[in-house]
């Protein structure tokens, strides 16, 4: 397929009728053609800084597992950070874990409203235009957000195999949060690695808060989900307690609209 051909908003299964949307906006390493020139370094873009490695996978799964609509921007997060607010300092990263991205050093204003209009505007809107369709066939609908985090940050080692992120609204999270409790191997983190004090709650926050869908940000340590074995076991074990917890959540969302 040519470079060109290629969509940079993906969306799969858009008519999926189970009660979930999932979204995975750090699924994509690629640099689009028109982006090569800026020099984004080879060895950077294999990292977990241009991207969430083995999320879009266990993201995949869950969306056949669960009938449930996909979207995802095919361009690396070096890019332009699809899960940051439009006027973000992190939206263009000039550096990451303390590393220079050189090819961001000089991003003008013109280049920064370019980058938006291509890549997170669209991004945003076919999301938007996926839950107002969903709320007008009055379908029951929660937000997913899957990423994935590495394993060892800043040299700091961390132990959780899975953190849930969430803001003021902890229906969804708190029962996900008590289902992966059950298992006592598993060290699960409580907004952490990340929290939304850390801007990183924006896709979720944007598109489930004014429409108060019950909602929650996933993060899988990476080292966990390498390889299909991993990514199905994970998708397996998530896609259990959404199940539970639809009817809980879902559907009293639903009679609540
Ligand atoms: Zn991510």
């Amino acid at each position: 397929m040519r470079d060109a051909s290629r969509n940079v908003v993906v969306v799969e299964n858009p008519d999926g009728s189970g009660p979930f949307v999932f979204v995975c906006d750090h699924a994509s390493n690629r640099i689009p053609e028109e982006y090569q020139s800026f020099g984004f370094a080879e060895d950077a873009l294999q990292t977990h800084i241009a991207w969430d490695p083995g999320a879009l996978a266990v993201a995949r799964f869950l969306s056949a597992k669960l009938d449930a609509p996909l979207f995802w921007p095919d361009v690396s997060r070096l890019v332009i950070d699809c899960n940051r607010a439009p006027d973000a300092s992190s939206l263009i990263v000039a550096e990451s874990e303390g590393r220079p991205v050189r090819a961001n050093r000089a991003v003008s204003e013109a280049e920064r409203s370019r980058r938006l209009a291509r890549i997170h505007t669209p991004y945003h809107a076919a999301i938007e235009a996926c839950l107002a369709r969903r709320q007008a066939l009055r379908l029951p609908t929660a937000l997913i957000a899957i990423h994935s985090f590495t394993p060892v940050y800043l040299g700091k080692p961390r132990p959780w195999q899975i953190g849930i992120v969430f803001g003021d609204d902890r229906r969804m999270s708190d029962l996900l949060i008590r289902g992966l409790q059950t298992e006592p191997a598993l060290s699960v983190g409580i907004n952490e690695p990340y929290s939304p004090a850390d801007q990183v709650y924006y896709t979720v926050a944007r598109h489930a808060g004014p429409l108060g869908l019950p909602a929650a940000m996933i993060e899988i340590r990476n080292d966990e989900i390498g390889d299909e074995v991993g990514q199905l076991s994970w998708a397996d074990r998530l896609a259990k307690l959404l199940v539970v917890a639809e009817p809980q959540l879902v559907g009293a969302s639903h009679a609540a609209a």
